[in-house]
């Protein structure tokens, strides 16, 4: 069944919404009938982004709007709310979607991680505490789809910063699925994305072709419309190297660290690559 909020007429907001997976869900937002509104700290990539939503949408470029916006500051998600609610009247879909992935290691550069935690946490819970107020005033039904990421589940080693950031993601909107199911009347879910290897500018890394095994932003989008329509939480979504039986694995090998009193990351460790191989298979 079509997901109550994702209606004709409705109105989205997509952060990160310039390029990538955000402008893949604002084309599929836009296809539905929905008014979309694409914010993004390229102005650049925003034109570009609302070039193409206004030949989908159904009202042209007047069910189009950008705003150039750096989720990592909070005056900037407020204004943009503001701008929303002036110009469409509200929020129905809030996808907090902007991120960044620059690098970092464990003992900095202390820049690095600001900036990852800036705009891949507090960007989120900026955006949450910004809109979904007003989202549950309104009495619509109403999404908040939050893009964290497989390295915020199972944190491998290498890019430190943004796992933190990521499981920071996923634990914010655990709890603010939690609250939103309790709260009277309320007519709002909350949802965690949790791409697979997709091929964006995020992770081009300087190649100019899709590999093999990642999937396109539209297929990742695909994806999470069918299971937003499903009711999911979690929107676990595969890639062509890793079927969903695998992430199953690699996230309870994660849990298990815990359960098992195994060192932590031990998926990497060792002395448990043989126990780590059987896992998989068994
Ligand atoms: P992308 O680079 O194509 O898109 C990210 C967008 O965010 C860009 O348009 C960028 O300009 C914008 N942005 C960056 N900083 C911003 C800021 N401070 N304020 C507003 N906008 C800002 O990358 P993508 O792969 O589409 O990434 C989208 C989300 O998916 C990110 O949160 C990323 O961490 C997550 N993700 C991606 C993958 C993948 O394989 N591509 C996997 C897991 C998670």
């Amino acid at each position: 069944m079509p997901n109550a909020a994702l209606n004709r007429g409705s109105v989205a907001v997509i952060t990160g919404g310039a390029q990538g997976i955000g402008l893949a869900a604002a084309k599929r937002f836009a296809e539905r009938g929905l008014k979309v509104c694409i914010a993004d700290i390229d102005p650049d990539a925003l034109e570009a982004g609302a070039a193409a939503l206004g030949a989908i949408a159904a009202g042209g470029a007047d069910d189009v709007m950008t705003a150039t916006v750096d989720v990592g500051k909070v005056d900037a998600v407020k204004a943009l709310e503001e701008a929303v609610t002036a110009r469409f009247g509200g929020t129905d879909i809030l996808m907090n979607n902007a991120g960044i992935q620059p690098g970092s290691g464990i003992f900095g550069p202390a820049e690095a991680w600001t900036r990852i935690l800036d705009v891949n946490l507090w960007g989120i819970i900026h955006g949450a505490q910004t809109f979904v107020p007003n989202m549950i005033a309104r009495g619509k039904p109403g999404i908040v789809i939050n893009t964290g990421s497989k390295q915020g589940i199972t944190t491998p080693p290498g890019d430190p910063a943004y796992n933190v950031a990521k499981a920071g993601v996923k634990a914010f909107t655990e709890a603010l699925e939690h609250e939103l199911r309790n709260t009277a009347d309320g007519r709002i879910s909350a949802h965690l994305l949790i791409p697979g290897f997709v091929y964006t500018g995020l992770t081009a890394r300087g190649r100019t072709e899709k590999p093999e095994g990642a999937w396109t932003p539209e297929q990742t989008v695909d994806f999470m419309m069918e299971r937003l329509d499903a009711g999911d939480f979690y929107i676990l979504c595969p890639d062509n190297d890793v079927p969903r039986p695998v992430d199953e694995k690699r996230i309870l090998w994660a849990a298990g660290d815990i359960v098992e009193n195994r060192p932590p990351l031990s998926r990497w460790h060792p002395d448990y690559q043989e126990a780590f191989a059987a896992f998989l298979k068994g």
